[in-house]
């Protein structure tokens, strides 16, 4: 099935129309491994790494099977990548969904209008039609979806499955047909019920927050020095599956209402709310310390780190923050900041 991918700061793309169109949603994912070279004549140097990396990828040639990228308001950095990628990616089909920054009545209205354009959009590019019994139908199995990774995500705090492998779990989701990994989600869900606990009890129980992080050996990187992460508030992680999709509700107006009252990131407002949805998690998980990154130039998180760092020293839970490069030679050179952390909490 050919491709329609996503590329946000945040996780809200509506993924139900672009399966009612009959592509495959894909979120794009960075590549730690890879040196930019194309992208440098395009962006200044202080631009987001992370968006970075998936702007020399897409400089360098999408996968041919995507046949369009829609990309939601987010970050500044992701907003002024939208006029670099109609100019100098290959790709038939661009869309920028304007998801509001505030979550009122009026910001709803906007929003439905602009998911109601990104349909017509679609339908006029790709000469079809994207019927709302369809979106109705892709909403229940995405909250199917979500419903499973919940669950899943729990055995991460009773020591049944690392941080790392939920990461990977999730990513595949998020990068694969929606209808075949249901099944790969039941299997693990099967597999995890008769599992024992194997992870060693003397691991700090983190909450993992900040920017985007969707390479999974910086998990792994973390549980080697001497952490499970027992909850998140990634966008591959908790904030993709926390709520559902209202399914009595007109799709349209149901999605909507979804992505703006999820669980917040930085780049809407108001910060303080996304402090209590971390200090519930924190409290919830009894983790033992949060762990903020920040992938450089993420200026979302870098406006966050103060009020955060001050909110869970009133709370007493130990803050670290860490902003780093997107790549794999940068965790060993953090490797002591994280090694104290780990001896401290
Ligand atoms: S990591 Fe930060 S700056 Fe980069 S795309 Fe995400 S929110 Fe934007």
């Amino acid at each position: 099935m050919s491709k329609i991918a996503w590329f946000d700061a945040d996780v809200v793309t509506p993924e139900e129309i672009i399966m009612a169109a009959d592509f495959t949603p894909i979120r794009l994912i960075g590549d730690p491994s890879i040196e930019s070279s194309k992208v440098d004549e395009h962006i200044p140097p202080t631009h987001c790494v992370w968006a970075k990396n998936i702007l020399e990828q897409a400089l360098r040639g999408l996968d041919p099977e995507i046949k369009g990228v829609i990309t939601s308001h987010g970050c500044d950095c992701t907003n002024r990548e939208f006029d670099i990628w109609v100019e100098s990616v290959d790709v038939d089909f661009l869309f920028y969904l304007n998801v509001p920054l505030k979550r009122d009545k009026i910001a709803l209205k906007f929003f439905i209008t602009d998911i109601n354009e990104m349909i017509t959009q679609i339908e006029k590019k790709f000469n079809i039609k994207v019927k709302s019994t369809r979106i109705s139908e892709e909403i229940k199995l995405m909250n199917q979806i979500r419903k499973h990774l919940k669950e899943i995500s729990e055995y991460r705090s009773n020591l049944k499955l690392s941080g790392s492998e939920f990461h990977r779990l999730v990513k595949i989701v998020q990068t694969h047909d929606k209808k075949n990994v249901v099944k790969t989600l039941i299997d693990k869900l099967a597999e995890l019920k008769d599992k024992k606990p194997f992870i060693d009890k003397s691991k700090k129980r983190i909450l993992l927050t900040g920017s985007v992080i969707d390479d999974s050996e910086f998990l792994k990187f973390l549980e080697e020095k001497g952490f499970q992460i027992v909850a998140d508030d990634l966008c591959i992680g908790s904030r993709y599956f926390w709520n559902l999709v209202d399914e009595n509700e007109d799709p349209i107006k149901a999605l909507a209402e979804y992505h703006l009252n999820k669980p917040i990131y930085s780049t809407r407002m108001p910060s303080y709310e996304r402090f209590i949805f971390l200090k519930d998690l924190a409290e919830k998980y009894e983790v033992n310390g949060v762990i903020n990154i920040a992938q450089k130039f993420c200026e979302p998180m870098l406006y966050d780190h103060p009020y955060m760092k001050k909110k869970f020293k009133e709370l007493e839970i130990p803050y670290l923050f860490v902003e780093m490069l997107y790549n794999r030679e940068q965790y060993k050179q953090l490797s002591t900041r994280f090694e104290a952390f780990a001896e401290i909490i």
